[in-house]
């Protein structure tokens, strides 16, 4: 509905032009469209205004609808921009925190939002709520205040540790922040890169090296010891003599062995190995491997037996990779199942993952369902079968990395305590293979 009074006002602003027109308002376009665009909405009766008015009036109503579709895409675009903004710093994987001149935040994305402690309902302005450490927040908000009269292009680093105490766990996650000045108002940028992970990895590999260092350690005081007792002539006795040395010349063989397995682990896991690729069949294989651990099943009473399904299991692989995965295996069967049990190893196609399947059964001691989850780490044992036979525990880390770093494949095991173990491993089959493409 129109406004009579501002129509009025309108009219009665625009009467004395009315009346000349053309040359009237020209110079006041400008205020009477001010004054349209307040009456516009209600003025929408054209039989209320005079002619001339009316006309006039019209045109300005359709430019005043024009600016206000170009003022109103012109919003819409800046809105877009605005949340295409948003959404980029939403996705990235660090925290971005922007600060105003006195350290109020005026921007968080959605990674910095989660780092405020769940539950705490606090002022999002605040630094403090969105890092909950004291220390941390005063250091940054130092850090930034610096930076007002640095270099435009420099950047304050500092690193904190937030640790949560809400859910009871004490969980601790380590933060580098970067700090730098956007503009000349003194706004800055804070970037939080979480660098937990990095931390954990440099545990894994020091907690490594402390571990590889003492099993090394091992067979070297071994040696060591049969040498000094040579050097100071305590091995008179020829037969004494020739035993301590074939222990030594055992030991200095099992330290070879415990480096080449470290080189290789640690050079699949840096991804600089280099595989042979080639055509292997793997019921081929499993055959030859099995045949050179023959002598060491039948020294124990063991019945070690290869079932191949049919020809033509081929897969594509490094052949002396593959055959240390097999030799691993029906090695630790042959090693840790009691006396008078059966080994079997079948190689067999699987068709529904279009692969090859070689499985290691053994009627033995099987694993304990705790130690189970964790048997393919690096240097795991279990514990209770230790005395049972000699090794390092790296034997089967080296298998899952050579069958799914380097193979693509899987690996596993399957046992109940005291009904034996079933370790297998699936690897792509050939396109040439038996196995159904
Ligand atoms: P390495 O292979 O480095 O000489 P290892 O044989 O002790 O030493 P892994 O091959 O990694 O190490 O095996 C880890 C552990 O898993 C073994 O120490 C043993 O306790 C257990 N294990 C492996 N195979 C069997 C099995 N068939 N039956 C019972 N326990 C097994
Ligand atoms: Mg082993």
């Amino acid at each position: 509905m129109a406004d009579p009074a501002l129509l009025a006002g309108i009219l009665g602003f625009a009467g004395g032009g009315a009346i000349a027109a053309v040359v009237a308002l020209k110079w006041q376009a400008r205020r009477l469209a001010r004054a349209c665009e307040l009456a516009l909405d209600d003025a929408t009766d054209p039989a209320v205004l005079p002619v001339g008015i009316a006309g006039l009036v019209a045109d300005r109503r359709l430019t005043v609808q024009n600016t206000r579709r170009d003022a109103s895409l012109g919003a819409r675009i800046a809105e877009e921009r605005s949340l295409r903004f948003a959404r980029m710093l939403d996705a990235l994987e660090d925290a971005v925190i922007v600060l105003d001149s006195t350290g109020e935040v005026l921007e968080r994305n959605q990674v910095a939002r989660t780092l405020e402690i769940d539950g705490e309902r606090r002022d999002p302005r605040r630094l403090d709520s969105t890092i909950p450490s004291p220390p941390a927040v005063r250091e940054i908000l130092d850090l930034a205040r610096g930076l007002r009269d640095a270099d435009p292009s420099a950047v304050r680093r500092t690193t904190f540790r937030l640790v949560r105490d809400v859910s009871g766990d004490g969980e601790e996650r380590d933060f580098e922040a970067s700090i730098r000045r956007i503009d000349d108002t003194g706004r800055c940028v804070v970037v939080l890169h979480e660098t937990t992970r990095e931390r954990e990895n440099a545990r894994v590999r020091s907690e490594f090296v402390a571990q590889a260092s003492h099993e090394l350690r091992t067979p070297l005081s071994s040696i060591r010891a049969t040498l000094e007792m040579l050097e100071e002539g305590e091995l008179d006795d020829p037969e004494v003599q020739s035993e301590m040395l074939a222990i030594a010349s055992e030991e200095a063989d099992r330290l070879a062995r415990l480096v080449d397995d470290m080189l290789d682990i640690s050079r699949i896991e840096a991804g600089v190995a280099r595989p042979t690729i080639e055509r292997v069949d793997l019921g081929v294989l499993a055959v030859e491997v099995v045949e050179g651990l023959q002598a060491a099943a039948e020294r124990r009473d063991l019945r070690l037996e290869v079932r191949v399904e049919s020809d033509g299991l081929v897969v594509e692989g490094d052949r002396a990779m593959l055959a240390t995965v097999i030799g691993n295996l029906v090695g630790n069967a042959v090693k840790y199942v009691p006396e008078g049990e059966r080994i079997a190893v079948d190689v067999a196609a699987e068709d529904l993952t279009r692969s090859v399947v070689l499985t290691v059964t053994d009627t033995g001691l099987g694993i304990p369902p705790e130690d189970l989850p964790r048997i393919f780490e690096k240097f795991y044992r279990v514990r209770r079968y230790e005395r049972r036979a000699r090794g390092t525990g790296l034997g089967l880390d080296l298998c899952r990395n050579i069958i799914e770093q380097v193979h693509r494949g899987r690996i596993g095991v399957d046992s109940t305590l005291g009904e034996g173990a079933r370790f297998w491993f699936g690897v792509p089959a050939s396109h040439a293979s038996s196995v159904a493409a």
